[in-house]
């Protein structure tokens, strides 16, 4: 996905908590542009919440009959997780990449020092309906080589009502095979209808909830559908509990350490870093970012930088 994002506004909703952090973060609705211009719901970055463990970006596509159409772009200094709900999208990349990606199957795209790649959604009838999530790569990893991987075969941790299909990261013993470069945590969870149940978590990272479909009830705290819930650190467990059948995603990993700058696809430490990035993908050195087969010259060009020396996104709150 291809970030168009360039003003966002953010809207904060603080519930009652107990002794630990819970928060409610509602989305924000970004066109992302393009001819028939699709929009997407943004949860992560919020103000103030600029990460949730290494996890900087969330954005819900669909559920919509809109076809996806995303020409190639450039990723720097981070991995992308396409993880499609319904739907499939054809991915190409400029590491040679070229595959469908379908629900239930892990894509994770490593940017490092660039990469390009290209999101088409199949035209298969079907709604089209997923996450698009970013992981920023720490420091001594932002410039790594470029690489893509897919793995058909997630691991999955089940008990109380509740069905975690791990794509990043361990939980409850269960661990994915996606290569990460910081601890954290990704799961996709079922929760059935009149479950209760308590799913363990490590206290050393912070957690968010997204429940996608329906409301869920999380250690006490409402979270309606869409809103994303950030539980802070310093929980051994989370309980979770549903009236009715909800899908939603668990994210988690240890505090970020580092301060962002993060514009449009480019995730990096400094202004100079970025604007490096873009004068690179509109043509100083095209090399960097190698070519997406199949599109002719057709690409999405970088919007302008803004007049003033970008700067990053800070936290507050950490708890
Ligand atoms: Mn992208």
């Amino acid at each position: 996905m291809s970030n168009l994002d360039t003003h966002p506004e953010e809207t904060v909703c603080r519930t009652a908590a107990d002794d630990h952090v819970a928060v409610l973060f509602a989305p924000r609705d970004v066109p992302l542009g393009g001819l028939r211009g699709i929009h997407v719901d943004r949860l992560l970055p919020q103000r103030g919440l600029p990460t949730v463990g290494a996890w900087c970006f969330l954005d819900v596509f669909g559920p919509d009959t809109t076809r996806m159409t995303v020409l190639p772009h450039p990723h720097t200094g981070l991995q992308t997780v396409t993880w499609p709900l319904a739907g499939e999208i054809h991915h190409r990349d400029s590491v040679g990449s070229d595959v469908l990606v379908r629900p239930g199957q892990l894509n994770l795209m490593t940017g490092g020092h660039g990469v390009a790649h290209s999101e088409i959604s199949v035209d298969s009838g079907e709604l089209l309906h997923g996450l698009q999530l970013w992981v920023a790569l720490p420091a001594e990893r932002a410039g790594m080589a470029p690489a893509f991987e897919q793995h058909v075969d997630l691991p999955t941790y089940a008990g109380g009502g509740l069905t975690a299909t791990v794509f990043a990261g361990t939980l409850g013993g269960e661990t994915s095979p996606a290569t990460v470069h910081t601890p954290l945590v990704g799961a996709d969870l079922r929760v059935a209808e009149g479950a209760a149940t308590t799913l363990p978590l490590r206290t050393d990272f912070e957690h968010a909830v997204l429940p996608i479909d329906g409301p869920l009830l999380v250690s006490g705290t409402e979270a309606p559908a869409g809103r994303l819930l950030y539980l802070g650190t310093g929980r051994p467990e989370v309980t979770l509990s549903a009236s009715r059948p909800v899908r939603a995603v668990l994210l988690g990993g240890e505090p970020f350490p580092d301060e962002l700058v993060m514009w449009w696809n480019f995730v990096g430490r400094g202004h100079d870093e970025i604007a490096a990035a873009r004068a690179d993908w509109e043509g100083a050195d095209r090399t960097r970012f190698g070519v997406v087969q199949g599109h002719g010259g057709d690409r999405i060009p970088a919007p302008e930088l803004p007049n003033v020396r970008l700067t990053p996104r800070r936290h507050g709150h950490r708890g």
